[in-house]
C-alpha cells in the first residue's frame, strides 16, 4: 500500500502541530487507512482494540472537518466513564490549536457540572450512552446538530446492553451525518448494528500482528485453588512489576484480594462498580501516577482504560471468553512498549 505520513492527510496545520507534539511521528496501520476514508466523508467500520491508536484515528478526521464555534457536530459514544474521559482528553489535547471544546459526558457526575460544561457549547460531547439519553429527555442536549458520529468500543457497549439506548439515540440524530463505529471484534451483531445505522461503510481490519501491541510476552500457571493467593503472590515477588493489573471475576473478589494484597504489604487498590466516582478516580490518580504499584480490577472497570506503562496483567480469575482475554491482556505492551500477560489456571 502506498504509504502516508499524517503530513500527506490534507490536515490543518494546527491539527499537525498538536499530532506533532504529542509524539506521533507517523500514523499507527489502523490511522493510516481510517483516516483518509473518514476525511473523504466515507462511513467507516474499524476493527481495532485499544492501543492500536484507535481514539485518533477517528478523532483527527473529526477535528479537521468541524467548525469552532458553531455549536455541537460531533457525538462520540463510548461503553464506560473512563473511557469517555480518556477519549475526550485525548480530542482535547490533538484540537488543543484548533479552538474546539470537547466535553465528557456520563454518568455518576452530577448533572449541574455537566449543565456547566454545556453552556460553554462544546463543538464535541463524548458520553456514555444512558447520560446522553438522560440529557436528551432534558432537552439540555440537541443532537440535531451532528454532523459526526461515532460508536467506539462498539462490541463492549452491546455487551453492557446498551443497544435499545444507542439505537435511540441514532434515531434522533440527522440522517445526513457521517459514522463510524470501532469495534475489537466485528461480529454478526456489530455488522448488523452497521448495516441499520451507516451508509455503506469502508471496514478496516488491523490484526493483532500490526497492532503497536508490539510485544506481549504470554505466560500460563497451573495452579490449585486453595494456592491460588500464594502462587500470585510469589509471581509479585519474582517479577517486582512496575505497574501491575490483576483481574478479577467479581467485584467481591475484586474487594478481597486487593484487601489481602494490602495486609501483606502490597502496594494494591481496586477497582470496580460499586465504588463511587470519586474513589475510582482516586485509585486510578495514584495507578497513573506510580503511587500505586497493583491495581485489582474487574473487567468492566477496566474496559479500554488507557494507563501507559502497565508493565504486567495478571488474570486471577480466567476470562470467561477469548475476547475478554484479548481486552485484558491488551492493557499491557501498548503503543510499542513490551509487557507481559500471566495467567493462573485453576483445576
Ligand atoms: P488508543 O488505541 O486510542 O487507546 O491509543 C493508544 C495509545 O497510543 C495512546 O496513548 C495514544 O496517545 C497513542 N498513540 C496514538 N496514535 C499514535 C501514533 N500515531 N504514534 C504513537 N502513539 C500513538
Amino acid at each position: 500500500m502506498e504509504y502516508f505520513g499524517f503530513e500527506d492527510m490534507d490536515l490543518q496545520q494546527g491539527l499537525l502541530r498538536a499530532i506533532s507534539e504529542k509524539g506521533y511521528a507517523e500514523p499507527t496501520p489502523i490511522q493510516e487507512l481510517a483516516i483518509p476514508a473518514a476525511l473523504a466523508g466515507h462511513d467507516v467500520m474499524g476493527q481495532a482494540q485499544t492501543g492500536t491508536g484507535k481514539t485518533a484515528s477517528f478523532g483527527i478526521p473529526i477535528l479537521n472537518r468541524i467548525v469552532p464555534g458553531k455549536g455541537l457536530q460531533g457525538l462520540i459514544l463510548c461503553p464506560t466513564r473512563e473511557l469517555a474521559v480518556q477519549v475526550s482528553e485525548e480530542i482535547n489535547s490533538l484540537g488543543i490549536y484548533l479552538s474546539i471544546y470537547t466535553l465528557a459526558v456520563y454518568g455518576g457526575q452530577a448533572i449541574t457540572i455537566q449543565f456547566k460544561g454545556l453552556e460553554k457549547n462544546p463543538e464535541i460531547i463524548v458520553a456514555t450512552p444512558g447520560r446522553i439519553m438522560d440529557h436528551m429527555n432534558r432537552r439540555s442536549i440537541d443532537l440535531q446538530t451532528l454532523e459526526f458520529i461515532v460508536l467506539d468500543e462498539a462490541d463492549e457497549m452491546l455487551d453492557m446492553g446498551f443497544l435499545p439506548d444507542i439505537e435511540k439515540i441514532l434515531r434522533n440524530c440527522p440522517k445526513k451525518r457521517q459514522t463510524s463505529l470501532f469495534s475489537a471484534t466485528l461480529s454478526e451483531r456489530i455488522r448488523n448494528l452497521g448495516k441499520k445505522f451507516m451508509n455503506n461503510p469502508q471496514v478496516f481490519s488491523v490484526s493483532s500482528g500490526e497492532c503497536t501491541i508490539a510485544e506481549i510476552q504470554y505466560c500460563f500457571y497451573e495452579v490449585n485453588s486453595q494456592r491460588k493467593l500464594e502462587t500470585l503472590c510469589k509471581i509479585i515477588d519474582v517479577k517486582a512489576p512496575a505497574s501491575c493489573l490483576i483481574f478479577c471475576r467479581t467485584k467481591r473478589s475484586v474487594g478481597k484480594l486487593a484487601g489481602m494484597l494490602k495486609r501483606y504489604g502490597y502496594s494494591a487498590g481496586a477497582l470496580h462498580g460499586d465504588m463511587s466516582q470519586s474513589e475510582r478516580d482516586h485509585v486510578m490518580r495514584k495507578f497513573r501516577s506510580n503511587k500505586l504499584s497493583i491495581l485489582v480490577a474487574t473487567d468492566l472497570a477496566a474496559r479500554g482504560l488507557d494507563i501507559d506503562v502497565v508493565s504486567h496483567v495478571i488474570n486471577f480469575d480466567l476470562p470467561e471468553a477469548p475476547d475478554i482475554f484479548i481486552h485484558r491482556t491488551g492493557r499491557t505492551g501498548r503503543a510499542g512498549r513490551s509487557g507481559e500477560a500471566i495467567t493462573l489456571v485453576d483445576e
